[in-house]
């Protein structure tokens, strides 16, 4: 130490070993340089000010000093600095190991209701039913005419559906049923080479709901339907026992209310046995052991009629069931609206649904 530097400057020299080994990476290695030998309030700065005001004898000596103090402070960082760098190396080498497979991309699903969908088409499919899809925006005729709904039906006022204010006699579609008329209208001329229709309906339908835990503006259906000679509600029955005993397992009964819906006659609220108590009676099942699963019944002639067939000679079933409905019961899901925030954990976890 040089008797000409001041006293702080010694107590800076002494500590400097020791904060330069404390400097873990570059950065702090660049605030300690700073502190050191910056140009502004560093200790070098401060002692190059003590110089310029230094007396004129003893500016030569005092000047050396300083300069031989910042060299040496100078070359201790950029040891230390080059030792950090090779450091910053090395561990970048030792995080690829080149062994490992590459890195994936995260994987995209689909959405649990559309695999709930996917199955319920799965199940029917060995049956002869094929998918038809309509579009969500519809006219009256479609969704209300041609299923047998009276004008007075309260379906109809806009209190319950959407309707589109620029395309009078348009709307979003209550249900997937309008898919049952487009399709038995297509189908109609060639049903006798076919010798019946069968097929399902799968999609999204709107309603002027409040959202809420069990409600939503907009959620999704899956109908299906068969036209044939003499089928009748036995038809209906052995079906939708086969379709639900493949979804929730070969123990599953059901049963059929009577119930009304005016594209069908009869109709009938269809439930299975519990599938989350095996019918012994839970929370899900009300403690009853039963829970509504869809509605179904045949189809209304007037139904028939309209498509342009022959209700005399046909006769058919149909059934419908909510998506969302069945999702929740499934897996349990006591709030409806968590299917549509996508929270990627909530979409995980429903894995479950496949
Ligand atoms: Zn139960």
């Amino acid at each position: 130490m040089d008797p000409l530097l001041p006293p702080e400057t010694a107590e800076a020299e002494r500590a400097f070993p020791q904060a330069l080994a404390a400097c873990r990476d570059l950065d702090a290695l660049l605030r300690l340089k700073g502190a050191y030998v910056g140009r502004e309030g560093s200790h070098v700065a401060r002692l190059m000010d003590q110089l310029k005001a230094a007396p004129k004898e003893q500016k030569r000596d005092l000047g050396a000093a300083i300069n031989a103090l910042k060299n040496t402070w100078e070359e201790a960082l950029k040891a230390r600095q080059a030792e950090l760098e090779e450091a910053r190396k090395a561990a970048k080498t030792l995080a690829w190991d080149r062994t490992l497979p590459p890195p994936q991309p995260a994987r995209g699903a689909l959405h649990p209701l559309n695999r709930l969908m996917g199955r319920l088409v799965d199940v029917f499919r060995p049956l002869g039913f094929h998918v038809e899809e309509g579009p969500e925006v519809e006219t009256e005729e479609h969704n209300f005419d041609g299923l047998n709904i009276p004008a007075d039906h309260p379906a109809r006022g806009s209190a319950d559906t959407f309707y589109l204010a620029a395309h009078p006699g348009q709307l979003l579609r209550t249900h997937t049923s309008p898919v049952q008329v487009r399709t038995l209208k297509r189908l109609a001329p060639h049903i006798h080479e076919a010798g019946g229709i069968r097929f399902l309906a799968p999609g999204r339908v709107y309603r002027k709901d409040e959202i809420d835990p069990t409600h939503s503006p907009m959620f999704h259906q899956v109908e299906g339907m068969l036209v044939g000679h003499g089928i009748g509600m036995q038809h209906l029955k052995g079906t939708l026992e086969y379709a639900l005993r493949a979804l929730f397992g070969p123990a599953t009964e059901i049963r059929l209310r009577p119930s009304y819906f005016p594209f069908v006659e009869p109709g009938c609220e269809v439930d299975v046995s519990c599938p989350l108590c095996a019918a012994k009676g839970c929370r899900v099942c009300k403690g009853s052991g039963w829970v509504e699963i869809l509605g179904a019944g045949l189809i209304h002639p007037n139904v028939l009629d309209f498509a342009g067939i022959d209700a005399n000679e046909w006769s058919g079933w149909a059934f419908g069931m909510g998506v969302e409905r069945m999702a929740m019961m499934l897996s349990q899901t006591p709030d409806l609206r968590l299917f549509f925030e996508n929270d990627q954990r909530f979409l995980t976890a429903m894995g479950g649904l496949d």
